[in-house]
This record gives structure tokens, sequence and C-alpha cells, in this order.
């Protein structure tokens, strides 16, 4: 294995930012998206797309940054990774990562931010939030077996981050009931509060959740078709909802089984009272009707609306950025 990268340098980290800077120049990306996301809280969408390849939506993703720290990364979904090097977050200052559920569109780069994460110093333990399982999908825990399990995982070379030691930090894992219809508070860093709770994804467990930081409340939907009450309880009054919006209002049944159309979107928003709602996880089938859709949602939620990309800071609240 590679020796371990020593601590970086304060000179080293500048000269990180700026070839991050100039990275983003060649490729197009807005200049002020491309570093640390301003102002004491805010989201940054590291993905804003579903699961469908797209030249300029990664897959899901999303970093808190507090104080000009990234402290939690939610979702971990394919090109999210790219887009965490865009950020120029820092993966030793997260305090967690809370995966919504296990498609791989949300979860399939987990292991190459674990790889990342073994060239830096970081030695305190990062605990990973997800989902349990049923016969179709496997709960956090035995998926970070197959994953990284020393017998037989498929990056068993990384089995080091479920015991800690050899080099590694731990990952201690917080596998949370998806049949819950209680929110339940899971994890309290220094920085914020995180809750969860089971909400329908078709057959799928999937987790909604709801971060309390320096007074406020930031909500992340997952994918959800909106009928579980506890999801609009859980967030009642939130600065913040980011919410998928992954299907027109005339979807089929099966996909209103897995995702909430634009009139669900809207009760849930307006009902929960939340401040300010982004619209993420898009794909060509609600992107294509995005002004109707945003019509629809705006007749009935009069609050904040914003459609995400990818790399845009979002501060929380209804005010200015
Ligand atoms: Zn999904």
């Amino acid at each position: 294995m590679t020796p371990k990268a020593r601590p970086e340098s304060v000179t080293r980290r500048l000269y990180r930012a700026a070839a991050c800077l100039l990275a983003a120049c060649l490729a197009g990306l807005p200049l002020t998206s491309a570093a640390f996301c301003p102002g004491p809280v805010s989201v940054q969408v590291l993905g804003s797309g579903g699961p469908i390849a797209n030249n300029s939506r990664a897959s899901s993703g999303y970093l808190l940054w507090i104080d000009g720290s990234a402290r939690l990364l939610v979702d971990a979904g394919g090109g999210s990774f790219a887009r965490f090097g865009n950020s120029n977050a820092a993966i030793t200052d997260l305090d967690a990562i809370a995966l919504t559920h296990f498609h791989a569109d949300h979860s399939v780069e987990l292991p190459a931010y674990l790889k990342s994460a073994w060239f830096t110093s970081r030695e305190r333990p990062l605990p990973i939030v997800g989902p349990s399982g049923n016969k179709a999908f496997p709960g956090l825990s035995l998926f970070m077996q197959r994953l990284v399990g020393k017998d037989g995982g498929a990056f068993q070379y990384l089995s080091g981050y479920l015991t800690g030691g050899e080099g590694f930090f731990k990952t201690p894992l917080y596998e949370t009931d998806a049949d819950g219809r209680e929110p339940r508070e899971i994890l309290k860093t220094p920085h914020f509060s995180l809750y969860a709770v089971g909400v329908t994804h078709g057959p799928v467990p999937a987790l909604g959740y709801l971060v309390e930081t320096d007074g406020l409340r930031i909500a992340f939907s997952g994918d959800q078709n909106g009928d579980n009450p506890a999801f609009g309880k859980m967030i009642a009054g939130a600065d913040l909802l980011v919410m998928d919006h992954a299907i027109p209002e005339n979807a089929d049944r099966v996909a209103a089984n897995l995702h909430a159309r634009p009139g669900e979107i809207a009760r849930l928003a307006e009902s929960a009272g939340v401040q300010r709602l982004l619209l993420s996880h898009l794909m060509p089938r609600s992107e294509r009707v995005l002004s109707e859709s945003l019509t629809l949602i705006t007749k009935r939620y009069q609050g904040r609306l914003t459609v995400a990309e990818d790399l845009m800071c979002v501060p929380p609240g209804s005010g200015g950025d």
C-alpha cells in the first residue's frame, strides 16, 4: 500500500485552491461555485441529476457547509466525487456521511471517498448513516460488508475502515430503521444534529433527513413519493428543503410510487412551511417540462424556489444569497 501522506501544509492548501479555480475556469464552471461556500451555513449541490448520465449534472450528492468547512456529505452518487474535488471541500472536515438509500445513483462512489480519505491526515472516526435493508436491498451494515468487508468485500483492501487501525480511521455505522415512521435523532456532532425518518421510495428502503445547526433546519428528502406524513412533521418550518424532482405531474403510477409529483412536492413544502425549496435530482422526463412543473408548484407553494445546478451554494432561508 502507498505510504500515508503527511498533513497538507497551508501553502499546499492555497496552491490546491488556486488550481481548483483554474480547473473550474477551464471546465466552464462558474467561479463563484468552485470553492468554499460562503456564509455561516450553506448547502452545496455536488450532483443535481438522477441516474442517467448528463453533461452538466452529476448524480446525487450534497455538502453542508458550516462556517467555511464542509461538515456533512449527503449521498455519494456517480460524479459527485469529482464535484467534491471541484468544491475544494476537505474530507478531514466531515463529521458524517449520510446515505438516503442504496440505489447506485446515491451511493456508488462511497468507496472513492473512502479511498481518497486514506491519503489525508484524518484520524478521528467518520460516522456513516444509512437505511436498514429488506429482501431486495442490503441495509447499511451488509452494504459496507459487501463493499469493504474483510472476507470477500469488493474492496476488501479498505476493510480497515470497519475496524479502525492499520492506518485507517474507523467508520462507525448508524443503520437506521427505514420502516420506522417516527423521526429519530441519529447523531449529534459538535456542528449539527441529524434526524432521520423512513420514507416511501417504491420497494426501496429509504430515509429522509433533517439537520439542525445554529438554529437552522435543513431537510433532505432523498428519493421519496411524499406519502409519509412523519417526514412533513419532521421538517416543519425548515429553512431549506432539498427535494428530489424526478417526475412530471402526469407520471404513471409506478414512477409516482417512487417519486413525488410536482403537485405533491408543492403540498409537502407548503404544508410544512418550508422557507426555501431546492429542486434537485432532475431527470430528462422532469426537466423537459420544468417550466410547467414550476408553474404548478408556485400555485400552491409561496416560499423561495430554486432549481439546483451542480456546485451551486444554497443558503437556507427566504432572503437573498
Ligand atoms: Zn432512488
